[in-house]
């Protein structure tokens, strides 16, 4: 096949020119931020007037100006009137092939693939980028979704096109051993596996210490089963529905394309929140509401959203962004600025109630992840809509920063090196111009990005082309 053949040859092309670079890196002088205020991502209060010190891809030293020393002959970069903040991690991304410099500029420096396909493809983008290859975010791989036979009466579901279908444990476990052969870094399960074949799925992933996300209508069930994260606000939804019948059909009307999914937020119910959040708590399940795909519209900042997203999508230099994202953002604020009254009131209910549950389970200690699910919105943007509309649920700005980085390294399993900005860890952060604490939309104002303690190149160019094209169509994706 003309692509695979072109891919590996590029892939080992590259690796010649990462022996050069890694010769290089040994000589890699000392980096030092000066002067700016660190939110280092663990939750502590931010340090101003702080000093970083970066040698060989890690932080070496992180502390006040007058703790912190640094070697004669450093490179310093003065940070004054400036944040530094930890390289952003997407908590659900499906990387595509145009999305490298767009992720860069927004600070987001690693995206982890809640599911991807071809398992090859997104592979190769992970090698690429870590050889240097491929000028775009880290990536960690889970490829093709795992589910279960499509419900009675639905036929195949578009959706499920590219998913491995497995009815017993056997199978479940021969998936999960197959993609774990062919490299993946974490596993995907989906909303029709049976309970016991689930199980068998995620006890074969933690054989190989692999994390699993899953779709879920039983958050309970996911739960007990042991997965890492819970995907989509729906899942809550159906979660707290207590008459099966209601929930089925509502189930089967959203697979359909009968119901929309953020008028199915209306049906939630809060009397159930208290019991699923102590469940998600008791088993460490972190949840990735990707909300900012449905809701941004009603958001107390839906107005600068629109005005950041149109203005991103008309800029020149992005013009090999596919043209259905600038289409489907004009049309999604349109259909909410001509809902009918009523209409509003309704998903306007659903949206208070998310994010009450999003209050509740913060402030009981659940972990939540903000991330792009990048179908519908700008991949990267989307990150920082999500940690505004956290801020405006009632987080705080360091625990809203906190769900795109270093939450998201706990449940891949990788929170020992990445998601903070603390000495041993690998230098990833970005640099930004105001103060998200005081003003979380801030975090855009993205000045510099480091990524294994190298400065990126955060512009974008109209000639931007990735080496290793994906050989299958953009969507559909969950
Ligand atoms: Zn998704």
């Amino acid at each position: 096949m003309k692509t695979a053949q072109r891919l590996i040859v590029s892939v080992l092309t590259s690796v010649a020119g990462a022996v050069c670079s890694s010769l290089l890196w040994a000589q890699s002088p000392t980096i030092v931020i000066q002067g700016g205020t660190l939110i280092d991502g663990t939750g502590r209060p931010p340090i101003t007037d702080s000093v970083i010190v970066i040698q060989d891809g890690k932080f070496t030293a992180v502390g006040k100006r007058s703790e912190v020393s640094f070697p004669q002959g450093a490179e310093v970069i003065e940070a004054n009137g400036k944040s530094i903040l930890p390289g952003l991690i997407d908590g659900h991304c499906h990387y595509r092939d145009w999305m490298g410099e767009i992720y860069l500029a927004y600070g987001v420096v690693t995206c982890p693939n809640i599911s991807n396909n071809p398992v090859e493809w997104i592979v190769a983008q992970r090698e690429g980028v870590k050889n240097g290859s491929i000028r775009g975010p880290r990536v960690w791989a889970s490829a093709n979704i795992i589910d279960g036979p499509p419900p009675e009466g639905t036929g195949v579901l578009r959706r499920q096109r590219t998913s491995i279908i497995v009815d017993s444990e056997d199978e479940a476990r021969k998936a999960v051993r197959g993609l774990v052969e062919k490299g993946v870094d974490g596993v995907k399960l989906f909303e029709r596996l049976k309970p016991q074949v689930a199980k068998a799925a995620v006890d074969e992933a933690h054989k190989f210490g692999r994390p699993v996300f899953g779709h879920s209508l039983d958050i309970f069930t996911a739960a007990a089963n042991g997965y890492q994260s819970v995907e989509h606000s729906w899942s809550v939804v159906y979660t707290s529905i207590q008459d099966s019948k209601k929930k089925h059909e509502l189930d089967i009307g959203r697979m359909l394309g009968k119901v929309d999914t953020a008028d199915v937020h209306a049906q939630m119910e809060p009397a159930m929140f208290d019991k699923i959040i102590k469940a998600m708590i008791e088993k460490n399940v972190h949840w990735s509401p990707t909300w900012a795909t449905w809701f941004r519209p009603l958001s107390a900042s839906a107005d600068e959203m629109k005005r950041r997203e149109l203005a991103l999508l008309k800029n020149p230099q992005l013009k090999y962004l596919p043209s259905y994202i600038l289409k489907d953002t004009e049309t999604f604020f349109a259909k909410y600025e001509k809902m009918a009254p009523e209409k509003r009131i309704e998903v306007m209910s659903g949206y208070r109630m998310l994010q009450e549950f999003v209050r509740r389970f913060s402030a009981a200690g659940g972990k939540i992840h903000s991330g792009s699910d990048p179908n519908h919105v700008v991949p990267g943007y989307a990150v920082h809509a999500e940690l505004q509309m956290l801020v405006e649920a009632g987080l705080t700005p360091l625990q809203a920063i906190q769900t795109a980085s270093i939450n998201v390294a706990q449940a891949w399993g990788k929170e020992k090196e990445y998601g903070s900005v603390e000495k041993g860890k690998v230098a990833d952060f970005f640099i930004v111009r105001g103060d998200p604490i005081k003003n979380i939309s801030d975090t855009q104002n993205v000045e510099l990005v480091f990524i294994d303690g190298k400065k990126m190149d955060t512009s974008f160019h109209a000639d931007y082309k990735n080496p290793i094209p994906r050989p299958i169509e953009d969507r559909p994706e969950s």
